[in-house]
């Protein structure tokens, strides 16, 4: 684990030789009319103002619109005042939680802890001669609102991430994907604060463990940090990547040529198409992760269902769980309030009023159903609190 000064890391640490700084303040988009410099970072602590509430609502904090309260709630701005958890937090406000946007987060009752989340905002950006950009965002930051501003700059690398929710933060925690991208190609550091010392931390993409929507901050380091900021490393020079799903084919079909903003906004009619709009249908994308099976087990199971998609996976079997689900009679199903979406059976959805308990009870009928017709254990992707 590297541990570095924050400034530093981003002066020393470049890869590139020559470069204009690009400081973007306020956001040029309308959300973020609150964003702080990156170069006006205060001292002193008595100025700093956190938002620290009681017996909170999360409704507006998770994206499947349960609402559960915590004890207490604070929101971080700065780094400063991440800095000063520590002493903010006393032994009885744990447990602990950091939320971003709440899109990966099913909440199953009222959380007796603290909950922590960075609304720290902002964008800078350092363009280099090379055609290399480093662009340092905000962990509190909209993730798609960096994707369109890199669409609109001509910084590629991050258009097939392209409308996926929740906060930049989250990004380096997940490890996003989608359309054949993952954001650890594009992570060139990340920056953190100890949340026990409040010490500050760098780490590079190597350190954090990537893996299939996996890191170490999900893993053995959760809980442990407040990540800060996220550095992408972007390029001034537009390669489209076309091979997945039906991308391609879209292209080819309408005889459109495949520009930065075409294929953002081909990927997000895509998922507007297949997937519910979280203000309009609660939900947390993929609720099961893919399961992966033993060779012999796929062979088994391909006798009796030929047509059964399956992907190698490093010399397993990946199964898609939403094609599962969908033969055991669950696409478009409820249960109560709780129901599989009807274009994507991977999607669990809140039909309106859901508690988490609600939306568990249909995970756990789901799951009954393919271990008895498929003998296959599936997995929910979604934290359950
Ligand atoms: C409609 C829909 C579609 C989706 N599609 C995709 C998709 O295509 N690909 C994909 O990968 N995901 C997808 N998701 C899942 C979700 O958008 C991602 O997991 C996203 O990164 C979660 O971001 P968030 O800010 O909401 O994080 P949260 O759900 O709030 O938190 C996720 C994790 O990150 C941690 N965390 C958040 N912020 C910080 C921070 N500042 N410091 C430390 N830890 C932090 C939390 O503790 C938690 O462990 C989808 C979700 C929805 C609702």
């Amino acid at each position: 684990m590297s541990e570095v000064e924050v400034k530093e890391s981003i002066v020393l640490a470049l890869p590139i030789t020559a470069g204009t700084i690009v400081t973007f303040t306020p956001f040029s988009l309308p959300l973020h009319s609150t964003s702080t410099p990156f170069n006006s970072i205060h001292t002193e602590f008595e100025l700093l103002d956190m938002k620290d509430l009681r017996n909170y609502s999360l409704l507006h904090h998770n994206t499947f619109g349960i609402d559960a309260r915590c004890r207490r709630f604070v929101e971080i701005e700065t780094v400063e005042e991440a800095q000063r958890l520590p002493s903010v937090l006393k032994a009885d406000d744990r447990p602990l939680m950091v939320i971003g946007g709440g899109s990966n987060l099913l909440l199953t009752k009222d959380f007796e802890g603290t909950v922590l989340h960075a609304a720290i905002r902002g964008t800078e950006a350092n363009v280099a001669d090379d055609g290399s950009v480093l662009l340092r965002v905000g962990s509190g930051e909209t993730w798609d609102d960096i994707v369109a501003l890199c669409v609109e700059r001509g910084w590629y690398g991050a258009e097939n991430l392209s409308l996926i929710p929740g906060e930049v933060g989250a990004t380096a925690v997940q490890n996003i994907g989608a359309y054949g991208a993952e954001v650890a190609s594009i992570i060139y550091n990340v920056e953190a604060v100890e949340i026990a010392t409040g010490r500050l931390v760098s780490f590079r993409p190597h350190e954090c463990g990537y893996g299939y929507r996996q890191s170490r901050f999900k893993q053995e380091w959760h809980g442990q940090y407040l990540i800060t900021h996220v550095t992408y490393l972007l390029q001034t020079t537009f390669v489209p990547h076309l091979d997945y799903g039906n991308l391609r084919e879209r292209f080819t079909a309408s005889s459109q040529k495949p520009t930065p903003q075409a294929l953002r906004q081909a990927i997000i009619d895509i998922r507007r198409e297949k997937l519910p709009d979280p203000l309009v249908e609660g939900n947390a994308g993929s609720f099961f992760v893919n399961p992966v099976v033993s060779r012999e087990k796929s062979e088994e199971l391909l006798l009796d269902y030929p047509a059964m998609p399956h992907y190698d996976a490093e010399g397993k079997v990946k199964i898609p769980a939403g094609w599962l689900i969908e033969q055991c009679g669950w696409k478009g199903r409820s249960l109560g309030r709780a129901g599989v979406h009807g274009r994507q059976a991977l999607v669990l959805v809140n039909r309106g009023g859901a508690t988490g308990a609600d939306i568990v009870a249909l995970c756990e009928a789901i799951r009954h159903d393919v271990k008895e017709k498929f003998g296959i254990d599936i997995h929910p992707e979604v934290n359950i609190v």
